[in-house]
């Protein structure tokens, strides 16, 4: 690499303060034996070499990816290779897909500003999303509103956007998406989801009769200082951006902060990981004004929380990997549902507890609502399983919604259907 185009990226990394992550590695492990997973994990706490894992080593069963910094890619290939870990590189160099990630933002940009249009299969900074949700707010005014239920740390909205043909406090359906932030397809397809949602009701039949007696709400952006942060300073922000006290990295991870056996196993008491768990349960204000907004609502039959990557359909508990009493449904619905989410394009989804099927997890979202009485409670990780990983190439985006829409409607119906 020429040094005149080092120091151009240098000028661009230093006027827009922007974290660049050229010749940065995404490798993945398919682990073999119980002494392979010990030896990442103990990888996994050295922290000299600054490792992003995407994907923890937690069983024999699943990958391990890991976000390896360029300057680190020696001594990491060397302690593989010493433990006889085979790898092989999924992306080969991770700037280069951010940068086209970019470059098709702002090309769409420029397209939706000359037809005045809003382009469901791009990603969007959170201002355009936020005034997209006004857009849908006017334009079907008698089922769809926006609420504010807090404001983040860093002082921007949340909001939620309230799909219901009348009542009072009826049985609702809580969906919520990008609560991790670098996880951009979840809040991507948040967004197609919601004009689904409002486009559908009165043309189709199973979603009309669902608005008439119960209600939706979709929180779209729940971590809206992260999703800001991994558009303006670093993409791969994963937590929200609180300051800790006495330590220089900032963020908890918003789904390790929920009271479910908080500060339990697969939570991290370190400020500087990407799953610290905060200082104490709800200390993140975003998670605390969820909580209050679904606690003072009372009525909650089903809380959805989607994330990215992986493709799993899981349900309680994260915490233990004993079985919560309704483990035979959720598991009945959620195979169900992800049945006709493959039946689309043929995208392969697990479906289990998340402590079985990815690892023990403590102090998350639907152990918390499932705990508070909310029996259909469920996460996905969407698309894909490792080959773009939290960098989902946009073309993906509708494809992805659309096949989850199958699956979420599947539940849904299944909620109104058995009530209780
Ligand atoms: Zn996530």
């Amino acid at each position: 690499m020429g040094r005149p185009w080092m120091l151009l990226l240098l000028l661009v990394a230093v006027a827009s303060a922007e974290r660049l992550f050229v010749g940065d590695q995404v490798i993945r492990i398919n682990v073999e034996s119980e002494e392979q997973i010990q030896a990442l994990q103990a990888l996994e706490s050295q922290e000299e070499w600054k490792l992003d894992f995407w994907l923890h080593p937690v069983s024999a069963d699943l990958p391990v990816d890991i976000r390896v910094p360029r300057s680190s890619l020696d001594s990491v290939t060397e302690y593989l290779q010493a433990h006889g870990i085979p790898f092989s590189v999924m992306i080969d160099n991770l700037q280069e897909l951010l940068d086209q990630e970019r470059a098709e933002m702002v090309q769409n940009q420029r397209m939706e500003r000359s037809t005045r249009s809003f382009n469901f299969g791009a990603y969007h900074r959170l201002e355009t999303i936020y005034s997209w949700m006004d857009s849908l707010v006017a334009q079907y005014p008698k089922l769809v509103s926006k609420q504010e239920i807090g404001k983040s740390y860093e002082n921007r909205s949340m909001y939620v956007l309230k799909f219901s043909t009348g009542g009072n406090k009826r049985p609702a359906i809580w969906i919520d998406t990008g609560i991790h932030s670098r996880e951009w397809v979840s809040p991507a397809t948040g967004v197609w989801t919601a004009n689904k949602i409002a486009s559908d009701y009165g043309r189709d039949a199973s979603l009309t009769s669902l608005l008439d007696s119960m209600d939706i709400y979709m929180m779209l952006l729940t971590n809206p200082d992260g999703y800001a942060y991994t558009h303006s300073n670093d993409r791969m922000w994963r937590k929200t951006r609180s300051r800790n006290p006495g330590s220089m990295c900032r963020g908890v991870d918003p789904n390790r902060n929920w009271n479910a056996q908080f500060g339990g196993p697969g939570a991290s008491r370190n400020p500087c990981s990407d799953s610290y768990h905060g200082p104490s349960a709800h200390s993140e204000i975003e998670v605390k004004n969820v909580v209050d907004f679904i606690l003072s609502h009372g009525n909650f039959k089903s809380f959805i929380s989607v994330h990215a990557y992986s493709q799993l359909l899981m349900y309680p508990y994260g915490y233990s990997c004993s079985a919560v009493p309704d483990a035979r449904e959720l598991d009945t619905v959620g195979r169900a549902a992800v049945q006709k989410l493959t039946s689309l394009y043929g995208t392969r989804y697990k479906v289990g507890s998340i402590c079985k099927i990815i690892y023990q997890a403590s102090g998350g979202s639907i152990d918390w609502s499932y705990n508070q009485g909310i029996k259909y409670s469920f996460a996905f990780e969407l698309r894909d399983t490792g080959r773009y990983g939290f960098i989902l190439p946009a073309n993906q985006i509708i494809p992805t919604a659309t096949e989850t829409w199958l699956a979420l409607k599947h539940i849904m119906e299944y909620v109104h259907k058995n009530s209780y």
